[in-house]
């Protein structure tokens, strides 16, 4: 999914696991469950872009999704434990990085590439950005009667 999904979620979690062991968990785990619905991302087709138009949008996409994130549920949250959450859950993406950005072709970047290429669910634009919609207001209102 994009940055911005994976950082909503993650600032979700924040907002309203207070446990940080289980929070940080589950903004881990939410990457995984997350990128299984069928979704659209910068990621799609990454090998005929440029490597600079992939950075600029996925650097983009990041600093997009820390400030809405942060707008909607960051303000309340403790500053550390908020964004200690927001990159747990876009980790497996920040790991995966150097594969896309500095051909590193190599473990664990290589096996991180492999396993999250194999559990990627894509759709469409724009159904790709529906799904991503949906899939945050389900989790939200799912964590809000946690
Ligand atoms: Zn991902």
């Amino acid at each position: 999914m994009t940055a911005t999904t994976h950082a909503l979620v993650g600032g979700a979690i924040a907002a309203t696991i207070p446990d940080p062991v289980l929070g940080v968990s589950l903004a881990l785990t939410s990457h995984i469950v997350l990128d299984m619905v069928p979704h659209w991302d910068f990621g799609w087709g990454w090998r005929k872009k440029t490597k600079l138009k992939f950075f600029l949008e996925a650097a983009f996409d990041l600093c997009l999704g820390f400030i809405l994130s942060y707008l909607i549920f960051g303000q309340r949250v403790n500053f550390g434990y908020f964004v200690t959450c927001v990159l747990a859950s876009e980790a497996l993406d920040i790991i995966e990085a150097p594969y896309w950005f500095l051909n590193w072709r190599f473990p664990p970047f290589s096996w991180i590439y492999k396993f999250m290429s194999s559990i990627q669910g894509k759709a469409k634009l724009p159904w790709g950005i529906v799904t991503q919609v949906v899939a945050v207001f389900l989790l939200v209102i799912i964590l809000k009667r946690i």
